[in-house]
């Protein structure tokens, strides 16, 4: 996995991960797995199908009023049909609706909770200490570390997951985009902001990258 470009949220690995990387290195030096294929594995599950599910959930309810009410209402129910299964790590699900003057954003202070079925993997950076008590803490300070500067008038709310309890990010759509597809709207969804520390912009940045992978 890449460096989040964020050293400072680097803990010391937990007992579990350095038994996870003893593993591996046994297996890569077998032979037995291509450590190249690891990675794409991995990558394909924090960056492409994880998200652009999410993504499809967030383009709908921007497009679509009376799903977006059922979603705030009832996530999994809504996300059910769109076809998405809750799946383990996702059996209770809410979403959470940004407007222009509240900003939701995510965290798990306890360890990782994270939507997997809409979001697939959580990001390194989500599962570091610094993260996860600095976003309570001054969570203004930490989406500014995003390149997030919100307006002083904008509320932010910030949720902690939990095992029972597991947040969607419904992040504003952006103005000027009322000629978009509902799969182009989708495009421009980023998993950052379905975790609430970005939010979308169109047209997209250039070399739309997240701002911490
Ligand atoms: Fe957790």
């Amino acid at each position: 996995m890449s460096d989040d470009g964020h050293p400072e949220h680097n803990a010391p690995d937990s007992g579990p991960t350095l038994r996870v990387k003893a593993l591996e290195a046994l297996l890569v030096e077998k032979g037995l797995v291509d450590p190249a294929a690891l990675d794409a594995i991995v990558d394909q599950y924090e960056h492409r199908v994880g998200p652009r599910i999410g993504a499809r959930v967030v383009a709908r309810a921007w497009v679509d009023a009376a799903f977006r009410a059922r979603l705030l209402a009832n996530a999994n129910a809504a996300i059910a049909e769109l076809g998405i299964p809750s799946g383990p790590e996702g059996e209770h699900l809410m979403a959470l609706e940004n407007a222009p003057r509240l900003h939701n954003m995510v965290v798990c202070t306890l360890c990782s909770c994270y939507p997997w079925p809409v979001l697939g993997l959580p990001p390194a950076w989500y599962k570091s200490f610094a993260y996860r008590s600095r976003a309570v803490a001054d969570p203004r300070g930490v989406l500014r570390e995003f390149g997030v500067e919100l307006a002083p008038e904008v509320e932010i709310r910030v949720w902690d997951s939990s095992a029972e309890l597991r947040y969607l990010v419904i992040p504003m759509r952006p103005a000027g985009t009322g000629h978009l597809s509902e799969a182009e709207l989708a495009a421009l969804v980023t998993r950052d902001a379905m975790i609430g520390t970005a939010i979308v912009n169109y047209p997209p940045p250039a070399a739309a990258k997240s701002a911490a992978e």
